[in-house]
């Protein structure tokens, strides 16, 4: 029988969070959030890549609760802007986290880009370590749209409001939380992530954990 141990999710994004714990729910994985242990330091995202970033939050995490952590890194890459913001996504007009700011950074830089070069693509990069900071398993997902010239609908977050997904014509901000949780670069991610885990904690012996 598969015996799933305590799993925390290296993330202090609430929305974030929110998404990939109603991916888990289904398979009665409940993820503990990092803040819920205060002396856990911030994580410097300094990587070069998505998976460089997911790594580190993964496994520094993992190292001082010495427990199974997953992270994942994600963020926007416009291709009129040679993939940027890419992995600076969450603080690309400076300040971290401030989507509003970035939304406007990103119409700014576009404002002569043409409506059929607006392509653009989220990434999520997901990554397990075990308690010893060793990377398990990892897995990415992508979801393809382009970047409107306004911004529509309240959902989702971050740049969500001026991501037309491709095959909807609806931007994450229109679309249903439930729509994103099916299609989106973060469900990509996780439906393969989450069987491998759970294949991963049938497979291993006490010893092998
Ligand atoms: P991270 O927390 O360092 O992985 O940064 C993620 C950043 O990428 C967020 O702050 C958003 O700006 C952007 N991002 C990632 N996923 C999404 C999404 O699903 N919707 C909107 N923005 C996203």
């Amino acid at each position: 029988m598969t015996s799933i141990p305590q799993i925390v999710l290296s993330s202090r994004n609430e929305k974030k969070i929110g998404e990939i714990a109603e991916l888990f729910a289904p398979y009665g994985i409940r993820l503990i959030g990092v803040r819920e242990f205060a002396h856990v330091p911030e994580v410097e995202e300094d990587g070069d890549s998505f998976a460089a970033n997911a790594a580190k939050k993964a496994t520094e995490v993992a190292k001082t609760l010495n427990c199974w952590v997953i992270a994942e890194d994600s963020g926007l890459c416009v291709d009129a802007l040679g993939g940027a913001p890419g992995i600076y996504s969450a603080r690309y007009a400076g300040e971290q986290g401030a989507d509003a700011l970035n939304n406007e950074k990103l119409l700014q830089e576009l404002s002569a880009t043409p409506t059929e070069k607006r392509t653009a693509y989220y990434v999520c990069h997901a990554v397990l370590s075990d308690p010893q900071g060793r990377v398990r398993l990892s897995s990415e997902g992508r979801c393809g749209g382009r970047i409107l010239t306004e911004f529509r609908g309240e959902h989702g977050f971050g740049y969500d409001p001026l991501f037309l997904v491709r095959e909807f014509h609806q931007t994450f901000g229109q679309l249903s939380p439930a729509v994103k949780r099916h299609i989106s670069h973060r469900a990509k991610a996780f439906e393969r992530f989450i069987p491998q885990i759970l294949r991963l904690f049938d497979e291993s012996t006490p010893q092998a954990l």
